[in-house]
């Protein structure tokens, strides 16, 4: 599919285009046994698809820590690439260096690090460290043994006093040793392109693929949307509000909308795409088919 949106000018024009392509899936850290048999399930059909890695979620809040860590271990002990997501989240240092070496030891060589937010109920008493602290903490601990990804913004992180200071602290991540990114989800293409184009300017030259979030639940999708800084475009809203008592005709449009951005994404030198699964394997499986990838 050739999306209409994306200017011949702008294919392989991208800063990214050089890129090998690399595709990946994330999980949400399981929170109890059941979770982490089904869990198991879905890794194994989307394993099928032969991903780069699959990565899971790290709950700074504490409720998750355990889930992560766990997930992580089954999913390398299955034979695939994971990466698990990491952040400070008010825990000792030494407490960190440990998981480090606890992946380490395992044989896992990839890691996602993060600030992570404040935890609900902790009323701001923790401090949060800097996403790019963690990276210059993983680097000395662990020197390269890791392969660091790090968020990345194209619509700005919610707490950022501006653009530039979002790009300046971004780049303070890539500087800290960050070897690629992952961007937080969006539905405007255009958001990503010109924000590649300014990481280029100033000389950040690390591989930044789009998370892409499939559109399955309009109430989650518009609640957690909120939290996170992630724009719904009005059109978008309006047909989710449309399609507010037909579940199917939601998937579909999702479905329909969400292929659409990743081609647009790739044709336009995306070096890959990293997929927020929401641990099921049917919408990613939809959108990979649909891609033909
Ligand atoms: P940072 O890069 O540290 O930036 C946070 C904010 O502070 C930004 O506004 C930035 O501009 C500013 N800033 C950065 N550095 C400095 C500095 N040195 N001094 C002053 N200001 C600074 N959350 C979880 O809890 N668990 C997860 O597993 C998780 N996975 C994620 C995966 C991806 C791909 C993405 C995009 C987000 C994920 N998040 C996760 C959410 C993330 O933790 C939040 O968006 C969080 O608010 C910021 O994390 P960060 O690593 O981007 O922070």
């Amino acid at each position: 599919m050739n999306s209409p949106t994306s200017p011949t000018a702008m294919q392989n024009a991208s800063p990214q285009s050089h890129y090998p392509r690399h595709f990946s899936f994330e999980f949400a850290a399981p929170k109890s046994a059941e979770a982490l048999a089904k869990l198991a399930k879905t890794h194994s059909l989307l394993q099928a698809l032969n991903p780069h890695f699959f990565s899971v979620t790290y709950g700074a809040g504490g409720s998750t820590k355990d889930g992560t860590r766990q997930a992580v271990l089954d999913i390398n002990a299955a034979g695939s690439l994971v990466a698990p997501h990491l952040s400070f989240g008010g825990d000792p240092a030494s407490k960190i260096a440990g998981l480090l070496q606890e992946y380490k030891a395992a044989g896992v060589t990839r890691v996602v690090a993060l600030r992570g937010d404040v935890p609900s109920g902790s009323g701001g008493a923790v401090k949060l460290t800097y996403a790019n602290e963690l990276v210059a903490f993983i680097r000395q601990q662990t020197g390269d043994h890791f392969h660091i990804e790090v968020a990345a913004y194209p619509e700005v992180h919610p707490d950022s006093r501006s653009v530039d200071s979002d790009l300046q602290y971004f780049k303070a991540k890539v500087d800290a040793g960050a070897n690629s990114a992952i961007t937080q989800y969006f539905y405007n293409a255009e958001a990503y392109f010109r924000f590649v184009e300014a990481c280029d300017r100033l000389g950040i030259n690390i591989p930044i693929v789009p998370g892409i979030m499939p559109i399955t639940n309009a109430q989650a999708l518009v609640r957690f949307s909120a939290n996170c800084g992630a724009d719904i475009p009005r059109w978008i809203k309006k047909h989710l509000e449309a399609y507010e008592d037909d579940l199917p005709s939601l998937k579909a449009f999702g479905e329909e909308v969400v292929t659409r951005l990743c081609q647009q994404l790739l044709d336009g030198g995306a070096p890959g795409l990293h997929f927020y699964t929401l641990n099921q394997s049917a919408p990613t499986l939809s959108l990979w088919h649909n891609l033909g990838l």
